[in-house]
Parts: C-alpha cells; structure tokens; sequence
C-alpha cells in the first residue's frame, strides 16, 4: 500500500523547521497561514514597510501551496455565465480580469525574485466526457469572446490528437492564457522572497487564540504598520501561539481548507474538501510526449473532475477521489481509484509504476466564490475551491495592498456576501460531504 510522499516535495529544499527564530513581541500584520495567500501579502506589506510575521502550524508552505496540481488558471470555480447571472455584468467582468491578473502577477513574481519552478503559459485543456458537454463548450467559447472578448479555442473530436494522446474526450476548450509551475518550487520561493522584503516566517507556530486588548494603538510610540484608518477598531490583537504571544495591529487570516476553531466565524462558512494526486514513473519521453504533446494542463468537464498534466516526464494525475481530507485511509483509496482514472483515460500508462500519492485540503464557501474582506477587525482570503495557484499569489498581494491603503471593501472579491451555512447547519464539521459526493456521481451520471 502507497503512503503519503508528496511529488513537489523532492523537487526542492522546502523551508526547514530547524532553528527557529524567535516570535517578535509586537507586529503591524499577523499573518495565519503560510501558503501562496499568506506569503504574498507578507512579501507585499513587508516591502511597503511594515513589520509583518507569518505565523505557521506546521512548516513554511506545509498546506495545499505545496501540493496542488500547479495549474495557474483563467476563470473562476463558477463557469462565468453563472457568475453574470449571479452578480451582474460591471462586477462578473472585474472578477474574470482578477484571474487574468492573477496569472500575470504569478509571472511578475516569478520573474522580479528569480524564483525557479518552471512557470510557463503552456495553456489549458478543458475536455468533455460526452459529446454534449462539447456542445456545452461551443456555447462556451462563444460567450466567453462576446462577454469578455476573451479568446478560447474548440478544439474538435477530431483534431484531440494533436493535443492529448487519449481517446477518451468528445474535444475540448483550450485556453492559451493559462499556465502551468512547479509549486512547492513557487512556494519555497515565495517564502524566500517574502523574508528577502522583511517578514519573519515563524514555522511550528500554530495560532490558538486571537483576543482584542483593551489597549488602543495610538497609545504606543511608532506604529508598525501602515494600516491604520479613521474610524476602524484601533485595539491591537493578541496572538497567542504554541510558541509564544505576540501582539498585532491587524490580522490576515489565509488559512484556506486548514481553518480551524481559531477562527471560529470562519471556519463555519468553509467547507474543507478533500483532493489527492498520483504521480508514475519518469516515462520515456516519446511516450511522454505522446500523452500531451503541447504539455497542457488538462482536466475534465465533471463535478467528480480529473485533472492532470505532465511534469519532467511524469503524469501527475489528480482528483476528487475522496471527498474528505487527507488521512492514511483516503490517501490509500484514492491512489487505487486515481491509477483506474489515469488507466482509462491514458491506456498506454497500464503498465508504468506510480510512484507517490498525497492529498491536500480544498476550500469551498457555500457559493463557491472566493472572499476577501474583513470581519471584526481581522482580515481574510478564503475560498478558493481549487483555484488558488495564481488567484492564491494575486488576492494576498491584493489584499495587503487593500490592507495598507483602508479600502478593503471596494476590492472586487469583497463585493458579495460571504454565506453562512444554509439554516446554520454547519459548525465547521463537514457531516454532509458524504452525501456531497453522492450527489456528484449522481449529476455526473445524468448531465
Ligand atoms: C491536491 C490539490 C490540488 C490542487 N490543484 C490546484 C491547481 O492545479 N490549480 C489551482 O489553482 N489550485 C489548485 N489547488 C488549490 C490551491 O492549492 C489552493 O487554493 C491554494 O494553495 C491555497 O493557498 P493558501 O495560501 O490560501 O492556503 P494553504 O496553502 O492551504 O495554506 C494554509 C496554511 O494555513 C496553516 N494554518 C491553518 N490553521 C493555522 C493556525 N491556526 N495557525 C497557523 N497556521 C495555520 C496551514 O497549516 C497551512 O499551511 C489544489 C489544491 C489541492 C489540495
């Protein structure tokens, strides 16, 4: 039986947890979480000049930054004709540019820090399991150049060769803008980079309580940050951690699919999602080649979804094959159910050896959107459902960049409500994704 080893992981030196710093008395931002959201608003605010610690549970990029499939994505969760309807017009646009943003922020960030993961615009592949859902995509394409001027191209049953090496597709939607990267390399580089502008990384540093203090910060000499704003809640944070206390002028909360009783008024609006990915063997590289001749990302048309691509010669294939978190029994399922995946889409990978499987956890708030806003006093960047490569980087710089200037709430993500659970049913406790996943078999088999 295959155990948890995580692919990206033996690409990189992933941040130590070996001689830790000290945790500061007193920061401008706390910010919880150490993944693409959290480190890209440290490396923000630390080069603006504010004094920021990024506090972590477990090690520097530990959460899904470093397991994801590292598909760098147009678009939103929610295909964009829904998100019109939801939303109007004026806001579903500025949403859609945010994700194109996202994905040129990635190659800015990349670019101004050296970091080596491998970004590059290789494009993206969304395939159909029926020869309705090709119909669905030419609806798709056509909306998408009238709505957004955006440009994306049918790719037809027959030309799917000159793409992917699978018959398994009734053609596809390809979108030249998107990109692909190595994660944990992004994230391990982030971390750099974020330290490089001034924030200090505090591995191992799990934050179990967040309280008010009575004290008001212009009663200190010196504010650490540049955050303060007329009218808003001055009382400084106290951040206790496993290993110490520190206080904070403000709070950025980027926990994602790991947030917990901390943050009690959060975790009760995400739902954490289980997703897990299988990596074979170094392929020959003819037969690499083969698989997916234009090294697209690619993933399928279903609520139950496969994606997949190729990284140095080997297919990292991945999906919702448990719909709970990682743990040894959901890691042991999925690599069985992802290898009969992998096997029915690419016949030819009957035979290759896969050599990892791991997992990671998602977010999903209860309309499938991300938010950003603030709630008491603490800010926040949750909800990516499974669409927090580039969208991760982008609303943590973003965000930061909201944080210092006082206008969080004219941020494009802060535009919406965040919904509670319906009829309050939900205390953080996922009971119901049994049933979830069920019912997405069942869509996948009607629609
Ligand atoms: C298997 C998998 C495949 C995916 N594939 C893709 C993809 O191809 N493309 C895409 O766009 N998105 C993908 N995603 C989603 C994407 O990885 C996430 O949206 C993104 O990484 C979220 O980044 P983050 O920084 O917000 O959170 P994370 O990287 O999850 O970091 C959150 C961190 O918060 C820490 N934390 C939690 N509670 C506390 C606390 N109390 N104190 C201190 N620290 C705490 C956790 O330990 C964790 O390290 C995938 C996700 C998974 C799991």
């Amino acid at each position: 039986m295959l155990k948890q080893r995580i692919f990206w992981h033996d690409t990189v030196d992933m941040p130590s947890d070996k001689d830790l710093p000290p945790l500061p008395d007193r920061v401008g931002v706390a910010v919880i979480g150490s993944g693409f959201t959290g480190l890209a608003a440290a490396r923000t605010l630390a080069q603006r000049g504010t004094r920021v610690a990024v506090l972590e549970a477990e090690t520097i990029g530990w959460g899904a930054s470093s397991r994801n499939g590292g598909m760098a994505l147009t678009g939103l969760k929610l295909p964009m004709q829904t998100v019109i309807k939801k939303y109007g017009r004026g806001l579903a646009k500025r949403l859609f540019q945010c994700s194109l943003d996202s994905i040129d922020t990635v190659e800015q960030i990349v670019r101004d820090e050296k970091i080596d993961c491998g970004f590059a615009r290789t494009g993206h592949l969304l395939a159909a399991n029926k020869p309705k859902h090709f119909d669905a995509l030419k609806d798709e394409a056509e909306f998408m150049a009238k709505e957004f001027n955006h440009k994306v191209h049918l790719v037809p049953p027959s030309e799917m060769q000159s793409e992917i090496g699978s018959d398994a597709y009734y053609g596809a939607l390809l979108d030249e803008a998107s990109g692909g990267l190595n994660p944990a390399q992004f994230v391990a580089g982030l971390a750099r980079a974020a330290e490089n502008a001034g924030a200090t990384l505090h591995a191992r540093a799990r934050v179990t309580n967040l309280t008010r203090s009575p004290e008001r910060r212009s009663e200190r000499s010196g504010a650490e940050t540049k955050t303060a704003v007329e009218g808003r809640d001055t009382r400084r944070f106290v951040v206790e951690t496993e290993r110490g206390t520190l206080e904070a002028e403000s709070v950025l909360v980027a926990t994602a699919g790991y947030t917990g009783p901390t943050t009690k008024s959060l975790q009760k609006k995400i739902i954490p999602i289980g997703s897990f990915i299988i990596a074979t063997e170094k392929l020959p590289d003819d037969l690499a080649r083969e698989l997916s001749p234009k090294n697209r990302m690619i993933f399928d048309y279903k609520h139950y979804l496969n994606y997949f691509r190729l990284w140095d010669g080997r297919m990292i294939f991945g999906g919702r094959a448990a719909f709970f978190p990682e743990n040894e029994n959901t890691i042991a399922r999925s690599a069985e159910i992802l290898r009969r995946e992998m096997v029915t889409v690419y016949p030819q990978l009957h035979d290759a050896k896969v050599e990892y499987v791991w997992g990671g956890t998602l977010d999903f708030a209860f309309d499938m959107m991300t938010h950003v806003g603030e709630d008491a006093g603490m800010f926040y960047s949750l909800g990516y459902a499974g669409h927090g490569v580039a969208m991760g980087a982008y609303l943590g710089k973003t965000v930061a960049e909201a944080m210092l200037a006082g206008n969080i709430k004219e941020h494009p993500f802060a535009q919406f409500d965040f919904p509670s659970a319906p009829l309050g049913l939900y205390d953080g406790r996922p009971w119901f994704l049994p049933f979830a996943g069920m019912w997405h078999k069942i869509l996948d088999w009607v629609e």
